[in-house]
């Protein structure tokens, strides 16, 4: 179980890209940008804790988890590993203890993994870049212990594989592999397992879960689908159009959704939606608008079925509806 201390916390975090409008945007007279792709989050993780970031393409998930692990600069708020500010700290010397301690996973194991090395070469280069091991002998435990942690045994018997002759779940075990080599504290998962089947998604889950427990490793699992983040997180943060509009529990999430969007998330998943909440509300239409033009009030007004004045022109804070439950939400006050 998580341990009460915070590993990660992002205070106010911010990352506007700028952008110059197109030729319609001029014809209209449309202001153009900026690109608001994440707009004030405030986040905490626990030691040990698995927190899922959840929502459709274009909520901003994705660049939240690429600055946690500085492949992305904020542009405003604060990024805090164990207390220390890490928000403007850039450059490979500086960042060297930080990538040691946090890495990444990402969706497509295809693409992270160089068809031209084999499986120990792969696993072996974050330790070697990172400057971890003294001597081969060490190297060679390092990466043994890792492809073994991420279920890959005997770890020998895939030492000198290429990707190619692994299957798609095996791929995915290397790309763990990669990233527990260097013993992280906080590993941000990118859609890990959409790409896999439903049986190997299981078994990879299971490797992840039991690193938690074996290791108090903290886990930010980014995903488009709700009901895979209540089966690993211990909490769940709804992201929409660059901010975090519910985070709970995520029995409460799932189970309990106060907000609007989580409602209408969790009425587009079947198998946990009940007759009462095909009632309440409708299922989701349409996209995340563009993160260029920002509705002014509560970003999900447009697509609210239950939006009413105030909607459109105030943006609603966080409101606690429950114990460890935020909702931002009109509705709530
Ligand atoms: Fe819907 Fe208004 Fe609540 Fe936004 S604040 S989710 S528009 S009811």
């Amino acid at each position: 179980m998580p341990d009460t201390a915070d590993i990660l916390r992002l205070e106010n975090l911010q990352v506007h890209f700028p952008v110059r409008g197109g030729l319609f945007d001029r014809v209209l007279g449309r202001p153009a940008g900026p690109v608001r792709a994440v707009d004030g989050i405030d986040l905490t993780v626990g030691r040990g804790e698995i927190v899922a970031l959840v929502g459709e393409s274009g909520s901003g998930k994705t660049t939240v988890g690429r600055v946690i692990t500085k492949l992305a600069q904020p542009t405003g708020g604060r990024l805090l590993f164990e207390g220390r500010d890490m928000t403007s700290v850039q450059g490979f010397s500086a960042l060297r203890p930080y990538r040691h301690r946090v890495q990444m996973i990402f969706q497509d194991a295809y693409q992270a993994l160089n068809p031209r090395h084999t499986v120990f070469e792969i696993v072996a280069e974050p330790l070697r870049s990172l400057q971890l091991v003294d001597n081969g002998k060490q190297l060679a435990l390092r990466v043994s212990e890792a492809l073994a942690s991420s279920g890959l045994n005997p770890p020998g018997d895939f030492f000198a594989r290429f990707p190619h002759e692994l299957s798609g779940g095996q791929r995915q075990r290397v790309v763990i592999a990669g990233a527990l080599a260097v013993k992280p504290e906080l590993i941000v998962a990118d859609e890990p397992v959409s790409m896999l089947d439903v049986s190997i998604r299981a078994q990879i889950l299971q490797v992840l879960l039991d690193l938690r427990d074996k290791h108090s490793l903290a886990l930010m699992f980014i995903t488009h689908d709700l009901p895979l983040a209540w089966l690993i997180a211990d909490r769940i943060a709804v992201m929409y159009l660059g901010r975090v509009v519910e985070i709970g529990t995520a029995d409460e999430i799932t189970f309990n959704p106060r907000h609007p969007y989580t409602v209408a998330l969790r009425n587009a998943t079947p198998h946990i939606r009940g007759e009462a909440d095909r009632a309440e509300l409708p299922s989701l239409q349409g996209e995340v608008p563009s993160a260029a033009r920002v509705p002014k009030g509560c970003r999900f007004h447009p697509r609210c079925p239950l939006a009413f004045d105030r909607c459109k022109e105030e943006q609603p804070p966080a409101i606690e509806v429950g114990p460890q439950h935020l909702s931002a939400c009109w509705l709530e006050k």
